[in-house]
């Protein structure tokens, strides 16, 4: 090592005259190659985030390929109707979220502005059990009586809910990562999160002494809303759902989407605008790789499938029934169908008018613009509530033109339309398959298919949630980069032991 640093030091300035002339003349032949591929099935915020932590764990030594056959963005999507866009899918973003936050600013994107004359009430199909009041103290008043000291305990233990989970972010940025989604429940808060994931929510509610209007209502509405589920959904999808009513809450201006565009742009990923059918092991190689069978360009007449190596292989879609179709080929273990499945949310944008009528109001003075349900009702619905263009602006009206976005089960008949609406002017249907169906029974997949074949979406199956699959996308870079390159005692260890890291 000496000797070798004395000569590199005698030639060195000769040598940086030539290689600062060869690399004016010859820019790009002295980038190295990239000697690494890897492949990423999904352009949604679990690929696009992965794509970019692979390329700042690996430099220019690897390069990826993104499949996306529709949109970037996937389930942060937009629907135009009335003349503006408004978010279709995922729209809301907890303060707490560190990864979206950060790349919010690292874009240069703006939240969107806030704009007053939100007025939310609680329905139980009959009456409002809660109406939200003019003003924020009145309002907070009238909810500390209503909820009495149940408020105050659940509004603390959510805070020390999203300071456990920010444990995740202090792991990941020490390198470290895990096979399995337990180990990142395990990180964030031992075996009372693990457990999280495998019990109802009503029980670890009822096991902290909540009284039945909280629960009946608030924690109702949180499930209804956020995953068109119930309190009987596993007690970490319902912490996360609880989180997602708080204050604070933003989007980004011009579209929640724009940050997948920006991530996948940052890693000088090569999007390709294509299906990807199966993956086969590739049984013939010394050295570990994957080959991806590439659907035929479907707006060609072609059937012919063509098939690309790759050394890492990320699936960024969720593998079960009805979501992406992905076949597996020639691996020792039969990776098959996963477990459970995934719940139908319908979005149903309408350009028009409230029927305030069924709801008890002569018209919409006093008559609350964000409408969520306590419990299932004659419309059918989760919640009905006013929504504000992806774009909208303080000081600019033509901006702020409102559509209502209605949340159910079940697209709606035109009988429930009829119930629900005054006038319709325009309307908008998205149909999702939304977020899985949290029984507590269900199993956790795991992050490591194969050798260097990975699954971000298990991670879904503790909660849905932007940020969630962000974590996971960069548990998923960090297992591919720390296996690559042999640092397996960076791999799967107990965080909460090793402090020393
Ligand atoms: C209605 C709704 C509201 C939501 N609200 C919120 C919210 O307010 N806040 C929040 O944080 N989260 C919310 N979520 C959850 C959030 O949207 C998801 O957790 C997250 O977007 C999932 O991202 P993903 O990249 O893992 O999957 P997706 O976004 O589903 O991306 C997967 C991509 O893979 C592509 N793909 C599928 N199969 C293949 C294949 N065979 N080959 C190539 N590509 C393929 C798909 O086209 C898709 O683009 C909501 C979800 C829905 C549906």
């Amino acid at each position: 090592m000496a000797s070798t640093m004395g000569k590199v030091v005698f030639v060195a300035p000769l040598c940086l005259v030539i290689s600062r002339f060869m690399y004016n003349a010859h820019a790009k032949s002295v980038q190295p190659e990239p000697s690494i591929r890897i492949g990423i099935i999904g352009g949604g915020i679990g690929g696009s985030s992965c794509s970019y932590f692979l390329h700042e764990l690996f430099g220019a030594k690897a390069s990826i390929d993104v499949y996306e056959p529709s949109d970037i963005g996937g389930r942060i999507a937009t629907v135009d109707i009335g003349g503006h866009t408004y978010e279709s899918g995922a729209s809301i973003i907890h303060p707490g979220n560190m990864y979206m936050k950060k790349f919010t600013k690292e874009f240069g994107l703006k939240h969107k502005d806030k704009i007053p004359g939100q007025k939310m009430g609680f329905y139980d199909g009959e009456k409002f059990v809660f109406l939200e009041s003019d003003w924020v103290i009145a309002t907070y008043a009238k909810m500390l009586w209503h909820y009495g000291w149940d408020l105050i305990k659940f509004r603390r233990e959510i805070g020390v809910f999203v300071e456990k989970f920010s444990r995740i972010y202090d792991s990941q940025k020490k390198g470290v990562a895990y096979s399995s989604v337990e180990g990142i429940m395990n990180t964030i808060g031992g075996n009372e999160v693990v457990d999280y994931t495998k019990v109802p929510f009503l029980k670890a509610l009822k096991d902290r002494g909540y009284k039945d209007v909280i629960i009946d209502e608030m924690m109702a509405i949180a499930t209804r809303v956020n995953y068109g589920q119930s309190v009987n959904m596993s007690a970490f999808a319902g912490f996360v759902s609880v989180a997602g009513i708080q204050g604070g809450l933003f989007s980004v201006h011009g579209g929640n989407n724009q940050v997948c565009s920006q991530l996948l742009q940052k890693s000088r990923a090569n999007i390709i605008k294509s299906t990807i059918k199966g993956v086969k092991l590739d049984t013939e190689s010394a050295t570990p790789g994957y080959y991806l069978t590439i659907a035929a360009n479907e707006n060609s007449n072609s059937t012919f499938h063509t098939s690309e190596r790759y050394d890492i292989i990320v699936i960024a879609t969720p593998l079960h029934e009805g979501k992406s179709n992905i076949s597996f080929e020639g691996f020792p273990k039969k990776i098959t169908n996963f477990p459970g499945r995934f719940h139908r949310t319908v979005a149903t944008f309408v350009d028009g008018e409230l029927n305030t009528a069924s709801f008890g109001f002569k018209n919409m003075s006093g008559c609350p613009n964000q409408i969520l349900t306590t419990k299932d009702n004659q419309f059918k619905i989760n919640s009905i509530a006013h929504n504000l263009p992806i774009d909208c602006k303080v000081g600019n009206k033509e901006s702020q033109k409102p559509v209502w976005k209605v949340f159910s089960k079940e697209p709606l008949s035109e009988k429930q339309l009829y119930a629900l609406f005054a006038s319709r002017k325009e309307m908008k249907v998205v149909d999702w398959l939304a977020y899985p169906h949290y029984d507590p029974q269900n199993s956790l997949p795991k992050f490591e298919l194969h050798d260097q074949l990975y699954y971000i979406n298990g991670i879904e199956w503790a909660a849905s949630a932007i940020e969630m699959l962000i974590v996971g996308s960069r548990n998923t870079a960090l297992l591919a980069y720390n296996k690559y390159n042999g640092l397996n005692d960076m791999i799967d260890v107990d965080f909460n032991q090793k402090t020393e890291l």
